[in-house]
């Protein structure tokens, strides 16, 4: 059995994005980028499967160069090999899947995990679209995996509970956290991964079916109000939140 992990390179959660003069992507100034932190859980699934195993792991992620730091990331956790399918345009989420079942299929892997969501465009629909065009089965924002003779019983988060499925390989697991708990990279791990060469293939060419027309900051967030210090200021606070905010 060979897995694929698919990672995403995304900005970091706590830098603040601003958007571009052509008000379509965002402005990559002072961005520093990260591993889409769905896909650390996704990483560290596979390395288990792999411990538990013996199989190999593949890296996959489509991007442009700079999406290398983020493979080697995963390298430098205990994944195998990696490989980049280059793109240097930005592609919708139709395309990344197409790119990534592509090369899945090429590399023959029958267990795919990935993040449930990426935290950038946050679609949540990579995954699924990977499984559909591979005709594999899919498991999405999973929380426990168990695999036992090409069986595969994984527990969804799902609306105050947990659902319990059962399936086969060839499928496509997408990760949620609570899954389990992503190892740091050892300092041996570091070392080994920058050994490691990542293959550079072209992605799949593609036409995206969608655009982005534009993309817009929230509006600033109105100062709050201080209606009183006291108890006296209970009522004008009950009439505006019933009249204003229209909350209660
Ligand atoms: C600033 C910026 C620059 C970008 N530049 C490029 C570019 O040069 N070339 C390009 O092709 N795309 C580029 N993209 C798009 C990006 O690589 C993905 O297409 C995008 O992150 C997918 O978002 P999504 O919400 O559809 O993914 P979701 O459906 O939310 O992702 C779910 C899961 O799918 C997997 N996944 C998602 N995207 C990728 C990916 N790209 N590679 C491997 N696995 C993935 C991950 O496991 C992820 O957890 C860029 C995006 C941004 C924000």
């Amino acid at each position: 059995m060979k897995i694929a992990v698919c990672v995403s390179h995304v900005p970091d959660t706590a830098t603040k994005v601003k958007v571009g003069v052509d008000e379509k992507s965002i402005d990559p100034t002072g961005v520093t980028y990260i591993i889409n932190p769905y896909d650390e859980f996704a990483v560290e699934e596979a390395l288990k499967t792999k411990e538990k195993f013996n199989c190999e792991v593949v890296v996959l992620s489509v991007g442009g160069e700079n999406n290398k730091e983020t493979i080697r990331k995963a390298l430098a956790m205990g994944a195998d090999t990696g490989i980049l399918l280059k793109d240097d345009s930005p592609r919708d989420s139709f395309g990344v899947a197409k790119a990534l079942a592509e090369e899945i299929k090429n590399q023959c892997c029958d267990l795919v995990f990935m993040g449930k969501q990426s935290v950038d465009y946050d679609n949540s629909i990579v995954g699924q679209l990977t499984a559909e065009l591979l005709d594999y089965s899919c498991v999405s924002i999973v929380v426990d995996f168990k695999l036992d003779n090409n069986k595969i019983i994984a527990g969804r988060e799902i609306e105050g509970g947990k659902e319990i499925v059962e399936t086969q390989l060839p499928a496509v697991i997408t990760t949620q956290k609570g899954l389990n708990e992503p190892r740091y990279a050892s300092l041996k791990g570091i070392m080994a991964a920058k050994k490691k060469t990542i293959e550079e293939k072209a992605a799949a060419p593609y036409s995206s079916l969608t655009e982005i027309i534009k993309m817009k900051k929230p509006p600033a967030k109105q100062p709050g109000r201080i209606i009183g210090t006291d108890a006296s200021a209970v009522p004008e606070l009950v009439r505006l939140l019933r009249e204003e905010a229209k909350v209660i």
